[in-house]
């Protein structure tokens, strides 16, 4: 964990919670500054449970998660279906031991090669995000120390499983509560969904909408995130939820609310961004960044936070409000209001 001294780090350690009748939170400690854990959700199904979403892989991981279940008398081999609400590390690393050892299958949506390119082959997938940071104006001193700090770092994944069945609408997943249906919600990775149970209206939200607003967006892999988060939010907006049991902190109730609260601070910051551009001159991702977070990078959110600029741009350039002016093999992209 960069910046924090070991032995300084509370030790976290996985809590399972009964949060209503036949529904679990498993909450698991993470290893990131600022996300200290991730929730799996177990419902009650038949005589096991449905898994939805699994905790990140690391040394001692699948202890926490065994403890967590151990907590509310559940344990690996009660899992019937794993369900992964998008291919990240938190919510995809620990497929593989948990279908190994229950012996069940894994559900995902089929757009995850955000997460397999980059698990078979992690130096590729380095170098691809130093490109972005090349093209966005990086220094490539502060490039090469980047590479440094991350390389042979491990990602969270213990084994690439390819889902049994992909996960699109259309496909219901069966528990006590009843049917959960599946809604696309790119946006925060191309193979997110959300499912929703709408008897109850509950709805597992995986990182589309967190009681803390927390925007982030894969890069690289669709064409416009930020554009298709913006239509996810809509379609999660439609379904009416009342509890959304999210990927990253408690249940919360005031689903429109927290919807609402994401599409402002994307229009806020896309304002932001075509802001910086309002003098005229031609800036870089970079020069645009500090506008659009209020505070410039670090070396720890630089990785987030200048993908994140350049889906705004992106957007931007789709709405037809920016451009890319053209630039000499070598120079970093510039940008200008139009
Ligand atoms: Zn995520
Ligand atoms: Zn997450």
């Amino acid at each position: 964990m960069p910046g924090v001294a070991e032995g300084t780090r509370k030790r976290e350690v996985g809590r399972g919670d009964r949060i209503r009748p036949g529904i679990w939170r498993l909450r698991l400690p993470l290893p990131w500054p600022g996300v200290p854990h991730c929730n799996a959700w177990a419902v009650a199904a038949g005589d096991g449970i449905v898994l939805f979403d699994t905790g990140m892989h690391e040394p001692g991981s699948l202890a926490h998660l065994e403890r967590a279940m151990d907590q509310v008398n559940l344990r690996l081999e009660h899992v019937r279906l794993i369900v992964c609400t998008h291919a990240h590390s938190d919510h995809y690393g620990q497929a593989a031991p948990i279908r190994e050892a229950a012996g069940c299958e894994l559900w995902l949506h089929p757009n995850h090669e955000h997460m397999t390119l980059a698990a078979r082959d992690p130096d590729a997938a380095l170098e691809r995000r130093l490109e972005v940071g090349l093209q966005s104006g990086v220094p490539q001193a502060a490039l090469d120390r980047y590479r440094e700090q991350r390389k042979g770092q491990g990602f969270g994944i213990s084994e690439l499983v390819t889902p049994d069945r992909d996960l699109v609408p259309g496909v219901t997943i069966d528990t006590d509560l009843g049917e959960w249906s599946v809604h696309e919600t790119p946006g925060h990775a191309p193979s997110h969904v959300c499912l929703f149970q709408a008897e109850r209206r509950l709805l597992i939200s995986g990182d589309h909408l967190l009681g803390r607003i927390s925007l982030y967006y894969d890069y690289g892999y669709t064409p416009d995130p930020a554009g298709e988060f913006l239509h996810s939010l809509d379609v999660v907006d439609a379904l009416d939820a009342r509890l959304c049991l999210p990927g990253h902190g408690r249940p919360f109730t005031d689903v429109h609310g927290h919807v609402d609260a994401n599409r402002a601070l994307v229009h806020e910051r896309l304002d932001s961004a075509l802001g910086a551009l309002a003098g005229g001159e031609p800036r870089t991702a970079l020069e645009v960044q500090p506008a659009v977070h209020g505070e410039p990078l670090t070396a720890l959110t630089g990785g987030w936070w200048l993908p994140e600029t350049l889906c705004y741009l992106t957007h931007l350039e789709r709405l037809g409000k920016v451009r890319r002016t053209p630039r000499e093999d070598g120079e970093p992209d510039h940008w200008m209001a139009t």
